[in-house]
């Protein structure tokens, strides 16, 4: 917890479900005001009514937003009021298979969610961050953006592509007191690693080897940090492995 963020304007996209979602726990308890947005507002109005009830003093805000749609994204972020840190962190994985085989609705998907989508937030928050010249972007990554694997080729790239954005992002705030980081977690079990193994937790067993997988709370807890660092101090990457993955 860090008092640094309490009364800080926090956007979550993602927030319905997993590492979003326990964000939304962590930053609450730090005592930051929330804008949650997913697609599946009545998860956020759920979580928005618990969490109202531990700590009532906050404020929180739910949105269901697509973050695939440009426009709707450009709206819906007029009404932010001014957001002093973005989680970027909707996305998901869809169709693991051989490049051959990946369908073109499931590449566009990944594509425009995991990438475009993240985006099409970025742009929509930026320009106000810049104006008050300060903020914090944090991008939600993942080890699948610095290692591929078999079957994970179009993910894997979608992750390699916010690497690459985060990076050009660090340049292109140079000139500004914005923070600009990124986190990668590995394995996590979240509502993606069942839908990952098409709810089949005996295939999940089978991939994760044993190796106890971290939870959303886990990288949480690392996004508070990150969030919750002095101003002039910007934890521009963080890799995060359950103990026994490498
Ligand atoms: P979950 O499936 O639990 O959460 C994904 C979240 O993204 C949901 O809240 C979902 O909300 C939201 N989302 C998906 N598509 C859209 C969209 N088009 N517009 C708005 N929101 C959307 O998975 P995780 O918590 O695990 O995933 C969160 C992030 O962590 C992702 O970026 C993922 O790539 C990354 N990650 C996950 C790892 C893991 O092993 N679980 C490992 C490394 C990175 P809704 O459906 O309501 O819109």
């Amino acid at each position: 917890m860090s008092s640094r963020l309490h009364g800080k304007n926090v956007l979550i996209t993602g927030a319905s479900s997993g590492i979003g979602e326990a964000c939304a726990r962590h930053f609450a308890q730090a005592g930051s005001n929330l804008l949650l947005a997913a697609r599946r507002k009545d998860r956020l109005e759920n979580l928005k009514q618990d969490l109202l009830k531990k700590h009532p003093h906050i404020q929180i805000s739910t949105f269901e937003l697509d973050v695939r749609v440009r426009d709707k994204v450009r709206a819906t972020a007029s009404t932010f009021g001014d957001v002093d840190v973005l989680v970027n962190n909707a996305g998901l994985v869809i169709g693991l298979e051989k490049l051959e085989d990946i369908s073109e609705d499931a590449m566009d998907t990944m594509i425009d969610t995991n990438v475009k989508g993240l985006v099409h937030v970025t742009q929509a928050v930026l320009p106000g961050m810049r104006a008050r010249n300060k903020g914090h972007i944090i991008n939600i990554g993942s080890v699948a953006g610095q290692q591929s694997y078999g079957n994970g080729s179009i993910y894997c790239a979608s992750k390699a592509a916010v690497a690459s954005i985060t990076k050009a992002l660090l340049f292109e705030t140079m000139d500004t007191d914005i923070r600009i980081s990124e986190i990668n977690p590995g394995m996590v079990e979240t509502e993606f690693s069942v839908v990952r193994f098409k709810g089949d937790h005996g295939k999940a067993d089978a991939v994760y080897q044993g190796i106890e997988p971290l939870t959303g709370h886990d990288i949480a807890e690392m996004v508070v940090f990150v969030a919750g660092r002095p101003a002039h101090v910007n934890v521009a990457e963080m890799l995060v492995f359950p103990t026994h993955q490498a």
